[in-house]
């Protein structure tokens, strides 16, 4: 079944009976004596199939605290800091009345958002603050290799491994977040899971790679990429040529990444939308984000 493909078809009847009730003077409707019920627009259709419960709208961000999981990098490179919260007042004597805290956190922690200008490649292309809104909402491509991974950790996908999600579901729609889903996100809250470290002391995590990044990008029209591990490349992309090649491919062609996504298994391969919008700040090479699709109901 092209599910993707009917879901697509669904909107785009919807949208044109809309736009034909619409349309003044509509030929055989003046002959009718009776008018026709208004179909519902498709945002009308949006908000109340959200609250009727025929629409669900899915957190794909983890828990951002203390503990969550950030990135290690070895000499001489410099490391991010985590997730801090620093009390303010708390209904007490410094604010009777309110509760509020101030925060310190690198831009790359926890679910984030990578903008191509957080890479060398990307040099002088958009940071957070640059990206029109329009571009944190696309539709969603999620290319299930659990099992792979599984078998795996240090799985990447490649070129073949979206073709063959296509033969399911038809071709990437465009402006598309392309998600990996490798059932990582159950390891979210275990550092020493989520880094998986051999007996090599190095980590393995499965993720995109080179040849996935080049299909993405030079062959599909996409927003940007989306995994549940600690980056969009997997581990071995840092011993990779050029290093962590898909970071290196991606944001050089001015697309985004998504990282430590969570609730992953629970989207559909394909026909939710995904909207990631990261904070607005000024030169941001990221910015952790609440990432949320939207999905029908199962
Ligand atoms: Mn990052």
């Amino acid at each position: 079944m092209r599910r993707q493909s009917l879901a697509f078809t669904a909107v785009v009847v919807m949208f044109a009976v809309w736009t034909a009730a619409c349309a003044p003077g509509g030929g055989e409707r003046e002959t009718q004596s009776a008018p026709a019920p208004e179909p519902t627009p498709p945002l009308e259709g949006l908000a109340k199939g959200i609250a009727q419960g025929h629409m669900q709208v899915i957190d794909l961000a983890q828990r951002l605290t203390p503990e969550t999981p950030i990135i290690h990098l070895p000499p001489p490179f410099a490391n991010t800091p985590g997730f801090k919260r620093h009390e303010i007042s708390n209904y007490d004597a410094k604010g009777p009345a309110w509760y509020w805290n101030w925060i310190e956190v690198g831009e790359h922690a926890g679910t984030h958002f990578d903008a191509p200008c957080h890479w060398v490649t990307g040099k002088g292309k958009a940071c957070v603050d640059d990206l029109e809104a329009k571009e944190f909402v696309g539709p969603a491509v999620v290319i299930d290799v659990s099992s792979e991974a599984a078998k795996n950790a240090d799985f990447v996908a490649t070129r073949q491994t979206i073709l063959d999600w296509e033969k399911n579901n038809g071709q990437i729609p465009a402006r598309a977040w392309v998600i990996l889903r490798t059932g990582w996100g159950s390891r979210a809250n275990d550092a020493k899971a989520f880094f998986n470290a051999g007996s090599d002391g190095s980590p393995h995590y499965p993720g995109f790679g080179k040849d996935s990044a080049e299909f993405l990008t030079k062959e599909r029209d996409i927003l940007g990429v989306g995994t549940e591990a600690i980056g969009t490349d997997a581990a071995v992309g840092a011993t990779a040529d050029p290093p962590f090649p898909n970071h290196s491919i991606m944001h050089g062609a001015g697309k985004f990444g998504l990282t430590q996504l969570a609730n992953v298994d629970k989207l559909p391969a394909a026909g939710a939308v995904i909207i990631a919008a990261p904070l607005k700040i000024q030169d941001g090479s990221g910015s952790p984000v609440r990432v949320i699709a939207i999905a029908p109901s199962r």
